[in-house]
């Protein structure tokens, strides 16, 4: 990847129709000192943008959902005149991009557990992971990381906060980091009370204060879930343990995150909140070059302010620290639940209180197990979706009882 002028390195996205995917082809378009090449898409079923996509960088390779979009994607791609690549489907069709024999890197921006697999692939084979998709590292961080050893593969963060680590830390010794700090931005639900966030619709909780990013993450940014499941990922990430991760609440977002040093030192990471750098640094690593952002004005910071998070008022966050302290596949079952409450809450089928109350009910059910392959880690996550669905529906049940009374 470094041979800039030489050579254009193949990169492959997963997620391509996504946040994450969207700004890593604009900084595949901007780059100018860096040649970059996108060998292979995969979208889900938005096959519109991924058309565009197409006819703009005319991969190889693209993977839709389902064979229903696949049509779809041909008969716009025919009307539009554009040649048509390999359209291959599903699960099979991710690992195909994935594993694209062109792809010197894989950006890993689908969001929940349908990454999994095909991050894990593409690590096996020895890629670079720009990753995104902090869920598959919850679940399966053991066999990731080994994957990533075994093959020599580089896994680097595209996660704001991890991406701010994995710059801090270049060049220190890890025994001479007492503890790492993620910031959060506290989401829209930071100054709110219990009774508020109770009563909070789905619109509401959108609102994310600095950051503009997909439905699923901008729901664990109003519960904190994503700050949790952000802790498991710096573990994976960086061998740190529970005890050496911290979180400090940081509205302005202007410090990504930071590493305290034995000697009390600390080292931050500032920016923008533009993705388009932990992206660009992702694709780039070890090089830098130059981004056609404006850099951060810190003349137009009006202050920056640090508190600890109310894990009261924001229990995800303790939830996580269990999992990760627990280890074996209870992450997984966390993460499973997580996605099953949080996509019922975004169905106005429970509350966004509910959402913390149904993944501790699935964690409390879950028969623990180390992770010995992936088909632990995927019964795992099956098994804690149909608990998840099973809370979920006598929370709606029970809330249906309630107004009938009423
Ligand atoms: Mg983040």
């Amino acid at each position: 990847m470094t041979e800039s002028s030489t050579h254009s390195a193949g990169v492959a996205i997963l997620g391509s129709t996504g946040s994450i995917g969207c700004n890593s082809l604009r900084v595949i378009e901007s780059l100018t000192t860096s040649r970059m090449r996108v060998v292979a898409l995969a979208a889900g079923s938005n096959v519109e943008r991924l058309a565009d996509q197409i006819a703009a960088h005319l991969p190889e390779v693209v993977s839709v959902d389902t064979e229903a979009a696949a049509h779809d994607l041909r008969a716009m791609l025919f009307a539009r005149d554009i040649d048509l690549p390999r359209i291959v489907t599903g699960e099979a069709g991710l690992v195909e991009v994935a594993t694209h024999p062109d792809a010197d890197c894989v950006i890993s921006a689908t969001v929940g557990a349908v990454g999994f697999l095909p991050t894990l692939k593409a690590l096996e084979m020895g890629k670079r992971v720009a990753l995104a998709n902090k869920e598959t590292l919850v679940m399966a961080g053991e066999l990731m990381t080994q994957a990533a050893r075994n093959s020599g593969a580089e896994l680097l963060p595209v996660d704001s906060e991890h991406n701010a680590l994995h710059q801090c830390l270049r060049g220190e010794r890890r025994e001479e980091v007492r503890r790492i700090i993620l910031t959060a931005s506290g989401g829209p639900f930071r100054t709110r009370n219990k009774a508020e966030m109770e009563l909070a619709s789905v619109s509401e909780a959108m609102q994310h204060p600095t950051w503009n990013m997909g439905a699923k993450i901008t729901i664990d940014s109003a519960t904190l879930m994503n700050k949790g499941l952000e802790v498991i990922e710096a573990h994976w990430l960086f061998g740190f343990g529970p005890d050496e991760i911290d979180i400090l609440v940081h509205p302005e977002s202007v410090v990504h995150s930071m590493i305290e040093m034995v000697d009390g030192s600390v080292i931050a990471q500032m920016g923008v909140t533009d993705m388009r750098h932990a992206i660009q640094y992702a694709l780039t690593f070890p090089e830098r070059h130059s981004c056609q952002l404006p850099p951060l004005d810190l003349t137009a910071v009006s202050g920056l302010h640090f508190e600890t998070p109310d894990l009261d008022r924001f229990p995800c966050i303790a939830l996580a620290y269990r999992a990760l302290r627990e280890g074996g596949t209870l992450p997984a079952a966390m993460n499973a639940a997580n996605e099953e409450a949080v996509s019922a809450f975004i169905n106005e089928r429970i509350r966004l209180t509910e959402i913390p109350q149904i993944i501790e009910t699935v964690m409390d059910q879950h028969s623990n197990q180390p992770v010995k392959d992936i088909q632990t880690i995927l019964e795992a996550d099956h098994q804690a979706r149909l608990a998840a669905c099973a809370a979920i529906a006598a929370l709606a049940h029970k809330e249906a009882q309630t107004a009938q009374k009423i």
